[in-house]
């Protein structure tokens, strides 16, 4: 009779539910619209949703148990402007490198009003490294972002569904890592067109010269063997077990740039 009161009074106005989950302001799991909850929005899983505190680091351990048990894979974290791309706005396009807007280029793509080169190597560097990571690009959005609201360039982990231990972060500025500087590694800026080259101002740039990095020995390729690497250390051991403690950040001791990077 107890167990049928206390059951009984748990009502959904004494709803016990965290509220962990919320998609367009309802709990997935309650129903109910919490308006107390403090939480952050994850719209690149689903539009409108938003997970607690507490579900952020549930989740994010969880993941990492799921990724590196089941998957052997950890999490890669990929700046996107000047370490896997170079855009550029066709108007700033320099005389020398106009005739890159006339006919077809396979690794040049025009978007809206911007010309995007890729980094070469970067299909094979992701098809590869997608083997071993589960992989997120940090969008130039969000960088464009904190310039207009004129605060520092700090980017987090806050958004990456892992734990730290299992995070590999590449950038080409390594200064907008303050907290992460562990997980760290540096990869030279990829610079194609030569506006706003700050290293090589007299000197033409790739686009003029008809010249790219290389493909079989350039930056991506010698950071893909480094992330082999890392990867066959965090997975090298014996006992299932040790997984749980191991530490990507014990591997990488960054911020490091890897040779040829
Ligand atoms: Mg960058
Ligand atoms: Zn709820």
């Amino acid at each position: 009779m107890m167990n049928m009161n206390v059951l009984s009074s748990s009502s959904p106005s004494h709803c016990t539910c965290g509220h962990w989950y919320v998609r367009h302001g309802i709990c997935l799991a309650c129903k109910e619209k919490p308006s107390l909850v403090q939480s952050r929005p994850f719209d690149y899983i689903f539009s409108g949703l938003r997970l607690s505190q507490e579900a952020v680091s549930f989740t994010k351990r969880l993941t990492t148990l799921i990724s590196l048990h089941t998957h052997k894979k950890l999490h890669l974290v990929l700046d996107l402007d000047h370490t896997l791309v170079h855009t550029c706005k066709v108007s700033n396009l320099s005389e020398g490198e106009k005739y890159l807007i006339e006919g077809e280029k396979p690794c040049l793509k025009l978007y809206q009003s911007r010309i995007i080169k890729v980094r070469p190597f970067l299909e094979d560097f992701l098809k590869e490294a997608d083997k071993i990571f589960n992989m997120y690009v940090y969008t130039k959005g969000n960088l464009e972002y904190a310039k207009e609201l004129d605060s520092p360039v700090t980017k987090t982990l806050d958004l990456v569904l892992g734990d730290e231990r299992g995070i590999v972060i590449v950038d080409d500025r390594v200064n907008v890592w303050p907290h992460h500087k562990r997980n760290l590694l540096g990869i030279t800026r990829y610079q194609y067109f030569k506006h706003k080259d700050i290293n090589k101002v007299l000197k033409p740039s790739y686009a003029e010269s008809k010249r790219d990095e290389s493909e079989s020995s350039g930056a991506l390729a010698n950071l893909l063997k480094y992330l082999k690497e890392i990867h066959n250390g965090f997975f090298s051991c014996d006992v299932q077990e040790e997984l749980d403690t191991k530490d990507v950040r014990l591997l990488i001791k960054g911020p490091f740039k890897p040779h040829g990077c």
